[in-house]
């Protein structure tokens, strides 16, 4: 009954199109949740693109995966930008448990020990008010049972925020961004660092090379979106950033 009045007096709408939800819906209108751009490498999670881009530098590295293609004004980037901006942390567990849900039987997360949140600074987080990686990771962890570690992973020193830098400058931007918690303990495990959006993977490689310090360790990452540039943009970006 409150629930109905709460409706009526304060009308919720689809975050990617605006028309109205009904009662039972969350956040998207079915037509929109239908039509995500879904990334659709199916269970190549071991052998894609961006593991092969990466793996050279971190042998750790295992799968890389994405729920959903990034671009500009599509359903996934109105859905990450309504999680940072508008603060919703409910929103982001939802995002994570619909991840979990669609990818379940994928074989992305077997022999997943842990899901471990990229952070944010603290001086970020008091800002934002909590952290959109977590609130998806959270989700996933919901959804599959796999416990959440945020005791492994501090962000150094806040820097400008990365949406101001060139390509090339993300890259080195990227270097140095994580360091592990003092006697933090994850060695043998088979981790699974989960973001918003990875776009470069800068930032991602950053946490990557921060949890390669665990002796015998096996690392995956998940990001809610990933931007799908072409690899010569990448390449020439990352010949930029060495120079
Ligand atoms: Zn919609």
């Amino acid at each position: 009954m409150l629930s109905r009045l709460l409706d009526f007096l304060f009308p919720r709408t689809c975050v990617v199109c605006d028309t109205r939800l009904a009662m039972s819906e969350q956040y998207v209108c079915p037509r929109c949740l239908m039509s995500l751009p879904l990334e659709s490498m199916s269970t190549d999670w071991e052998l894609n693109r961006h593991v092969f881009q990466w793996r050279g530098e971190h042998p750790a590295l295992c799968r890389m995966a994405a729920l959903c293609i990034y671009q500009r004004e599509n359903a996934a980037a109105h859905l990450v930008h309504a999680l940072k901006f508008e603060r919703n942390r409910e929103q982001g567990i939802w995002m994570g448990r619909l991840a979990a849900r669609k990818l379940k039987g994928s074989g992305l997360f077997d022999g997943v020990d842990a899901f471990v949140p990229l952070p944010l600074s603290r001086r970020r987080k008091h800002h934002r008010g909590f952290n959109q990686a977590e609130a998806i990771a959270r989700g996933l962890s919901l959804e599959t049972g796999i416990p959440l570690r945020t005791d492994l992973l501090v962000r150094n020193a806040d820097r400008e925020s990365q949406t101001h830098f060139r390509l090339a400058d993300r890259f080195r931007n990227g270097r140095g961004l994580f360091s592990l918690v003092e006697g933090a303990e994850a060695g043998g495990q088979h981790l699974m660092l989960v973001d918003d959006v990875l776009t470069t993977g800068a930032t991602m490689m950053s946490a990557v090379a921060a949890l390669e310090q665990f002796p015998d360790i096996r690392i995956s990452t998940f990001s809610w979106a990933w931007v799908n540039m072409s690899t010569e943009v990448w390449a020439h970006a990352r010949r930029e950033s060495e120079t």
